[in-house]
């Protein structure tokens, strides 16, 4: 049982392994070899996103996180 469990599953990056379509907008191409952000929503349900979509996401999921953990500050 690990210590501490991860509460992120749904989040984690990739390195597209073929040219991809970013999910927020078919205009951005996310190309062979480039880091991208991938988003598991459901079981048969995968968004992918560029680098330009994911750092505002990851940014608005950092001060979700950041205020649930001033919940728990003693
Ligand atoms: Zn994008």
């Amino acid at each position: 049982m690990p210590a501490v469990k991860n509460v992120l599953k749904h989040v984690s990056t990739e390195t597209a392994g073929r040219k991809r379509k970013c999910w927020r907008s078919n205009k951005h191409v996310i190309m062979k070899g480039e880091l991208c952000l991938v988003v598991i929503e459901g079981p048969m349900d995968t968004t992918t996103y560029c680098s330009e979509c994911a750092r505002p996401m990851l940014e608005r999921a950092q001060l979700e996180l950041a205020a649930i953990t001033t919940q728990f500050e003693e």
